[in-house]
């Protein structure tokens, strides 16, 4: 390990082929537990090709529930998915504030979407962030990160896009391309609005494809923005090549 390493580690090797489920392992010391950590439940499937990594996080923010349970079950279907390329699916990435129904954590009021790009020796939040910039990104082709709008306010289901720069017009077009197949109802273009803390800033700075999204609020869990949220992942990923079975359902126009 060298000084600039995450000290995050975890029992799940990512190039190993086929399906795996561990966690990340956070490393917390505190007056209760001079050694503990805190444990990031995640599920690598990989085809052992040289298909794409799409790496799908949630619970970003802890109190957005459509995308953890959409991710929680394409986990559980995970063991027996023919896929190509890799999937790496975590659908908890800020654990302690998820694990309290909150959007921000318990421990150390770390809002892990202003957070980026984190850091090696910072609090629980930051180390997160910083494994999530040097870990996990450089490995992703494509990332998806779905929210909703948590306790303070309801959100009408929005894909939120940042296309690349029109001077790279194939990949531009690849990733609108991605957009129409996910279907939302809504889809707002838009940049980092001056934000450079967020996890698509930090996918920017890596060149990484990035989707997010707002599917909901309350606190709640919307049944019909959980199946948009589905479905339109499901489409995404035969759209890249990710799972061969023709998704049931044709991309609805969305609204921009
Ligand atoms: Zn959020």
């Amino acid at each position: 390990m060298t000084a600039t390493a995450s000290l995050i580690s975890t029992d799940v090797d990512f190039e190993r082929k086929g399906f795996q489920t561990g966690m990340l392992r956070l490393p917390w010391s505190h007056d209760r537990s001079a050694y503990g950590h805190i444990p990031i439940p995640l599920a690598v499937l990989n085809a052992g090709d040289d298909g794409p990594t799409v790496l799908l996080t949630d619970g970003n923010h802890g109190d957005e529930y459509e995308g953890p349970i959409a991710l929680m079950k394409l986990m559980q279907r995970m063991p027996t998915l023919a896929i190509r390329g890799r999937l790496i699916v975590i659908p908890a990435l800020n654990f302690p504030a998820f694990a309290n129904g909150l959007r921000t954590s318990p421990i150390d009021g770390g809002n892990l979407n202003r957070l980026f790009p984190g850091a090696r020796h910072g609090k629980p939040m930051e180390m997160i962030a910083h494994y999530v910039e040097t870990e996990l990104l450089p490995r992703a082709d494509v990332v998806f990160d779905f929210h909703a709008g948590g306790a303070s306010f309801d959100h009408a289901p929005t894909l939120l896009t940042s296309p690349p720069a029109s001077d790279n017009a194939g990949r531009r077009a690849h990733y609108l391309d991605l957009v129409r197949a996910f279907g939302a109802p809504n889809t707002m273009v838009m940049d980092l609005l001056g934000e450079d803390r967020t996890f698509a800033a930090a996918a920017e700075r890596h060149d990484t494809l990035f989707l997010c999204g707002e599917f909901g609020g309350h606190a709640g869990c919307d049944k019909a923005n959980l199946a948009i949220v589905e479905s339109g992942l499901e489409r995404v990923l035969h759209r890249l090549g990710v799972i061969e079975a023709m998704p049931s359902n044709k991309a609805p126009a969305t609204r921009y």
